[in-house]
């Protein structure tokens, strides 16, 4: 009996093994042979998804072969025309030529008979729609009208869009929804370049607001818009914070990565790699803030960009919690931050047109059994963007979350294998992603073309159901 149940434990490590050395599944249903394995079994076939590795192109979307729809009446058209041009995207004039871009403007749906557009537009494309396409899908903001029924018909575009990112994912796909005021379209430039883009990678089914209220810099390129800015990124030395350092060195950004003294060695292997300034701090001791605002206005009179990456967990059911795990969660994933915040801001530190980003998590939206602590936290990052934004919106300050879903890393990496394991296939795209998919959304919520976005949090996860 006891030598059965160590042969079944020692088969039941092998699988584990091979399911987590990096995505066995998506290496497996790459091939032909593979793929029959996977589907014989019937486990879940995850495409390889589609990355950038570099930085921004001069124009983010050359040779793609793009195809617009419309309603009646929309708004947008023309501009999601003009801006597709310029970023070097191929216009396609019918559905024949596979695209691998599909934009609708739906501003112009105002009623129920209107929905109409969406099904002659996407219905004959369905099966036509190229691997990892991106389809953007943009409506009028709901709340700018006084119309009940056109309010309604506008937010129900939200559930086509998610259901449709849900058919999609399987393929590798992305599909968003930008509701957008109609002073605000010329912002759109951002929103099309990252949400068309291949930086859009694990982020799908999201739904986010684009509007006027934060005033536009000179110009909306993202391309090397970034060079010689100075950021901040806390939790840098590895994971997520990590990845987000890198890609905001590659545009060119001057980084200054934090982390506690502990994490000393990785943290300066960091910044040899790309040429970051290190600084050992805990974000949580109480004169944190103050030492960053000595820093700052020493080193460079001011910060651009604030990444508050820094978390941790301390998971437990509420009734084995201890106080500790319940105030550390607190003071680190929240109170530290605002903290900060509250210093850099009054002290002039963090400028006008800065952008602040911050980590939320899909716990923070959906709550997790033995998360209590910690999606606590991260929800409160969620109401503190949505409260801060029109704040801020006058110094042309943009503050936004993020929320990742299941991001391979080390915090990742120690949980147990099935909740593992469910974590990573419960979601469109049935995989994990990885930190350089939410450092790209990160990087793009800091340049000007994404001002039109403020005050907003968006989910980084594949259309994980948690949260969904
Ligand atoms: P990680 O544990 O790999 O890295 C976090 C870093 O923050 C570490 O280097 C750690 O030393 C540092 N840190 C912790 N406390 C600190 C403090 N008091 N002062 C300064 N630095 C401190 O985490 P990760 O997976 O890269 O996650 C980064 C952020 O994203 C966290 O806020 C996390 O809650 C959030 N998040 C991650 C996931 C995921 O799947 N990995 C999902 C949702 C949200």
């Amino acid at each position: 009996m006891r030598r059965r149940r160590t042969r079944r434990h020692r088969n039941i490590r092998k699988v584990e093994k091979a399911v987590s050395m990096s995505d066995l599944l998506i290496k497996l249903s790459g091939s032909r042979f593979g793929a029959g394995v996977v589907k014989l079994l019937g486990l879940p076939a995850p495409v390889e998804l589609a990355r950038s590795e570099g930085p921004y192109a001069e124009q983010p979307l050359t040779g793609k072969k793009i195809l617009l729809g419309g309603s009646q009446n929309g708004y947008a058209m023309e501009r999601l025309r003009q801006i597709a041009r310029d970023a070097g995207a191929v216009p396609l004039e019918s559905a024949d030529g596979g695209p691998d871009i599909l934009i609708m403007d739906a501003t112009g749906c105002t009623n129920p008979s209107d929905y109409r557009a969406l099904y002659d537009f996407f219905h004959p494309l369905m099966r036509s729609i190229a691997r990892n396409a991106r389809v953007l899908m943009v409506a009028a903001l709901p709340a700018a009208s006084g119309d009940p029924i056109a309010a309604a018909t506008a937010r129900g575009i939200e559930g086509f869009s998610r259901s449709l990112a849900k058919e999609l994912g399987p393929r590798g796909a992305t599909v968003n929804l930008a509701y957008v005021a109609s002073d605000a379209i010329d912002r759109l430039v951002g929103v099309v370049h990252f949400f068309c883009g291949v930086q859009t990678t694990y982020v799908t089914g999201q739904a986010l607001h684009v509007t006027s209220q934060v005033a536009a810099p000179a110009s909306l390129v993202y391309h090397g818009a970034l060079k010689a800015k100075v950021a901040l990124v806390t939790g840098s030395a590895r994971g997520i914070g990590r990845a987000t350092a890198e890609r905001l060195a590659q545009e060119g950004v001057q980084v200054i990565c934090l982390d506690i003294p502990a994490a000393s060695a990785a943290l300066h292997e960091t910044c040899r790699a790309i040429g970051a300034i290190p600084l050992l701090l805990n974000i949580a001791s109480p004169d944190a803030p103050r030492q960053l605002m000595d820093f700052f206005k020493e080193r460079f009179g001011r910060l651009d960009i604030l990444v508050h990456n820094a978390g941790i967990t301390r998971d437990k059911t509420l009734a084995n919690m201890k106080e500790q795990s319940w105030d550390q969660v607190v003071d680190i994933n929240f109170s530290a931050m605002a903290a900060i915040d509250r210093m850099l801001l009054s002290e002039n530190i963090l400028r006008d047109q800065a952008r602040l980003v911050y980590l939320s998590s899909i716990s923070g939206v959906a709550g997790n059994f033995g998360q209590t602590n910690y999606a606590l936290t991260k929800a409160a990052l969620i109401g503190y963007v949505a409260a801060q934004a029109p704040l801020l919106a006058g110094r042309g300050i943009c503050v936004n979350a993020v929320a990742p879903g299941f991001i391979e890393t080390a915090m990742t990496r120690d949980m147990p294998f099935m909740a593992r394991e469910i974590g990573r296939r419960l979601n469109s795209v049935k995989q994990g992603g990885q930190p350089r998919d939410v450092a790209e959304l990160i990087t793009f919520l800091c340049t000007p073309g994404a001002c039109g976005i403020s005050g907003e949090t968006i989910r980084v996860c594949g259309q994980g159901l948690v949260g969904a």
